[in-house]
């Protein structure tokens, strides 16, 4: 083991019963009353065969996240993220497809010098190794592990043992195992059941497992009861058992723990000191706000059975309620049936079209979107959302009614959002896109005011948000589009292409779009500027 002060400490979340109960979110929160004071890293371990999520349809896994440094991972780095900080790397997602496709790499490399390559140990070493080399290299004081999947699926069993291994390795004084499971109360019951729990820490158990504390996700506060009777069969102590109620915000989550001990008892644990709570004070003010006014604001795209299909944009919406004092009820529009839903955009006070790919519900979109500019709602267009904009304004302002993305029609001559030229012969699909964090000059405008305004801006006017795209506007449509009141009032810095555009002030109160994803970088303490600028302009008309 490494000298003590250098040693790494690991907590590990683990989840039971049922998938979807929060491990994302329970591990985010507990890293954030770490964050001040140590630097706590992320670390997700995904069980599946893709290599990344970035070709997973939304609708299977939900919203793909996309780091600085252009990795596309689960969307869970989004918690991590709002409530940690900092970005993560490429090396903080793991998944079961890398490993494999790495001990292939090695065994054909002849790595392992003729013996039989097997799950234990080559496997469980590679991924102890994996997980050891993102602390050094990351610097970690903490890291934070959260195993994906529900414990038990075979998908996750090498992580789970390798796991088991690395605690042999590190020593249990640093390393600490939270386990989330679901307290059911069945209908016409009314009594919180723990058998559920019961076995799944049992079958953590029998892969040598042995949790430090046990979260019981349930819809309401755990009785003193069902706390002992876990704490009785998963032998540990009563105070070691917490409570995760349904709460109205994610973000109360924290506060929830904290409220029980539940950070002081990790700290206990791991030996470590829990200086300061800053970001919580700031948290609890934002969140103690009261909200006086109401909006309806609409999120029209083709994944809209699925929320979390676009779970930083809601995020990013939410973020906005607490700092501009605002109740937001968001209207699911789905573009795929524009005329049967269209009833439901009236009285609507701002609508967003989101990121998007394939030409499956696009002139809907378009519909919506010439909507928004003739009625002058607020609009936000986010990547898709921007090609879209150019291509309605095109059609119905500019009097080009051909006007389409090669995306729609690859054999359109002339069109409006292309590919650039050395894109043109790519063929894979994983992770060709231009993804990661660029940087865009903004010209003056409602834009850069806002970024001004939330501070995000340097002095040279240039601004940084992530990207996920293949497409990019045609320069050659510039002049047209700029002549008609559709100004382009942010490029890239280093090709020049077209990142922000915004219709002139006199012809419409907020049509903004972006080429990037600035929902990937809002943050509660300091929302994106475009979304904030949505939300002041729809309070702003209502008034
Ligand atoms: N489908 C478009 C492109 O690839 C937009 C992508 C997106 O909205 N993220 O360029």
């Amino acid at each position: 083991m490494d000298n003590k002060q250098n040693q790494t400490k690991y907590i590990i979340v683990t989840g039971g019963v049922l998938s979807g109960l929060g491990k994302g979110i329970t591990a985010a929160s507990i890293g954030l009353f770490f964050s001040n004071d140590y630097n706590i890293v992320p670390m997700k371990l995904d069980g599946y065969l893709n290599s990344d999520p970035g070709t997973m349809n939304p609708i299977e896994h939900g919203e793909v996240f996309v780091l600085d440094d252009g990795f596309e991972v689960d969307m869970d780095f989004g918690h991590y993220e709002r409530y940690l900080g900092n970005s993560a790397i490429k090396d903080q997602s793991l998944t079961m497809g890398r490993v494999f496709q790495e001990i292939q790499t090695k065994e054909r490399a002849g790595d392992y010098l003729g013996k039989t390559v097997q799950m234990v140990p080559h496997v469980t070493n590679l991924i102890q190794e994996k997980i050891q080399n993102t602390a050094k290299k990351t610097n970690a004081d903490i890291m934070l592990i959260e195993v994906g999947g529900t414990i038990g699926d075979m998908e996750t069993e090498l992580f789970i043992e390798a796991i088991r291994q690395l605690e042999r390795k590190v020593g249990n004084q640093n390393m600490c195992f939270v386990h989330l499971t679901y307290i059911p109360i069945p209908g016409g019951v009314n009594e919180q059941k723990t058998k559920p729990t019961q076995q799944s820490v049992k079958m953590l158990q029998q892969r040598g497992i042995w949790p430090d504390f046990i979260v019981g996700r349930c819809s309401e506060e755990l009785t003193q009861a069902t706390k002992n009777k876990i704490a009785l069969f998963a032998n540990i102590e009563q105070k070691s058992v917490l409570s995760c109620k349904d709460l109205d915000s994610v973000y109360k989550v924290p506060n929830h723990f904290n409220d029980q001990g539940f950070v002081e008892q990790i700290a206990k644990k791991l030996e470590i000191k829990l200086k300061n709570k800053d970001k919580l004070n700031t948290w609890n003010k934002l969140l103690d706000t009261k909200k006086t006014n109401n909006l309806k604001i609409a999120i029209c795209g083709k994944y809209t059975d699925l929320e979390d299909s676009y779970a930083s944009v809601v995020e990013s919406l939410k973020h906005c309620e607490y700092n501009l004092k605002t109740n937001i009820k968001i209207v699911w529009f789905d573009t795929e049936n524009f005329k049967d839903n269209k009833t439901k955009l009236s009285g609507i006070d701002g609508i967003i079209v989101p990121g998007g790919f394939g030409s499956r519900g696009i002139e809907g979109k378009i519909d919506v979107i010439e909507f928004a500019r003739i009625n002058k709602i607020p609009y936000l267009g986010i990547c898709y959302g921007l090609q879209l904009a150019v291509i309605e304004f095109l059609r119905n302002v500019c009097n080009k009614p051909d006007a389409t993305s090669m995306e729609i029609d690859n054999k359109a001559q002339n069109p409006a959002i292309t590919l650039l030229d050395e894109q043109q012969n790519v063929v894979e699909l994983g992770g060709t896109m231009r993804l990661g964090k660029y940087e865009g000059k903004l010209k003056s405008g409602i834009v850069k005011d806002l970024y001004t305004k939330l501070d995000l801006i340097n002095k040279n006017g240039i601004v940084s948000e992530r990207h996920r795209h293949r497409y990019e506007v045609n320069p050659n449509i510039i002049e047209l589009i700029e002549e008609n009141g559709l100004k382009v009032c942010g490029n890239s810095i280093e090709r020049d292409l077209v990142e922000f555009i915004e219709l002139e002030q006199t012809k419409h109160p907020y049509f903004v779009a972006t080429q990037s994803h600035p929902e990937l970088k809002s943050k509660l303490e300091k929302p994106s500027p475009l979304f904030y600028g949505l939300i002041q302009a729809a309070l702003k008309l209502k008034k």
